[in-house]
């Protein structure tokens, strides 16, 4: 048997069929095309799923069941989605509008919960019953995995780690509140300070790096300053991963994960970014016994993640 996973993003829906072992056997895109009604993503979702079932030469019969990440709020019992900003779906019933497609048992929940739930399935996190995966991307999004399970609260808002203060009063965040943890740590986060600091030192080495101009700043632009020798960029990478350590090393007081997995472009920094990460939070950590400690690993699957996690949502 097979189970469908799909991540229902803002630009494209990905379907993957996924064997009993977490391998996806074959995989399709179609774009999202907002802004639209959610009738007519349904039926593309469905399109596509025969897609993927046609190119793999598998019939509908050998599937399990039909997972689906979706961005926003989703109330995993009922299958509706209560509210995606993104989609413009409010009270959205995307289990029935699936299901009266294709008869099949459908699962839906956050698209941040179901590539945590990939990560541990398949990824870094495999074999780990409490795991905590942080995605540093536009925001900074979160997944919760609690004795296997996806943990969203009781009213499935929860997980919503980038919105927990790490600088009273500090930098506005989009949320409304001020001095929030994905003001400081996102990729977006890192950008405008990348941009500030770059104003503050016109004779940084970055403003070479970015071709003189900071329409051309990104992620990397400020370790690639810092590898170059420029001081200024060095100590905004410094003070860019104190921010993320006290973030995550908020995370491990409140869980004590067996893993923490961090995600999202910024990673590609490597051991560049997890070494001087790790030793903050050793040093910052509440711990008793060093040899049972939270590991900070890097998330393995990338966009996989949520195709994996989501065609695993039948089993929790
Ligand atoms: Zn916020």
């Amino acid at each position: 048997m097979y189970n469908i996973g799909i991540d229902l993003g803002g630009t494209n829906i990905k379907v993957g069929l996924v064997d009993e072992n977490c391998n996806i056997v074959a995989k399709a895109t179609a774009k999202t095309n907002l802004p639209r009604p959610a009738e007519e993503i349904c039926a593309a979702i469905i399109d596509t799923v025969w897609k993927v079932l046609g190119e793999a030469k598998v019939t509908i019969g050998e599937i399990n069941s039909i997972g689906i990440g979706t961005p926003g709020v989703a109330n995993r019992n009922s299958g509706v989605v209560l509210y995606s900003c993104n989609l413009g779906f409010k009270n959205t019933d995307l289990r029935t509008l699936i299901k009266k497609r294709l008869d099949k048992p459908i699962y839906v929940e956050n698209d941040a919960n179901a590539a945590a739930f990939g990560e541990v399935l398949a990824g870094a996190g495999k074999g780990c019953r409490d795991v905590v995966v942080v995605t540093l991307g536009t925001g900074v999004g979160g997944g919760i995995i609690v004795d296997g399970k996806i943990y969203t609260g009781f009213n499935f808002c929860g997980a919503e780690l980038g919105h927990t203060v790490i600088e009273f009063n500090g930098r506005q965040c989009s949320c409304g509140r001020k001095g929030c943890f994905e003001a400081y740590s996102s990729a977006t986060a890192l950008i405008n300070m990348t941009k500030e600091t770059m104003e503050e030192h016109k004779d940084s080495k970055m403003w070479e790096i970015a071709g003189g101009s900071l329409d051309n700043v990104d992620g990397k632009t400020a370790f690639d300053g810092m590898r170059a020798g420029d001081p200024a960029a060095k100590e905004l990478v410094n003070k860019y991963i104190e921010y993320l350590g006290c973030g995550l090393t908020n995370i491990v007081n409140t869980f004590q994960p067996e893993v923490l997995l961090i995600g999202g472009g910024i990673c590609m920094e490597g051991d560049n970014l997890t070494k001087p990460l790790g030793d903050i939070i050793k040093r910052d950590q509440y711990c008793i016994d060093p040899n049972k400690s939270t590991r900070l690993d890097i998330c393995k699957l990338g966009n996989d993640a949520g195709i994996i996690g989501a065609a695993f949502l039948y089993s929790i």
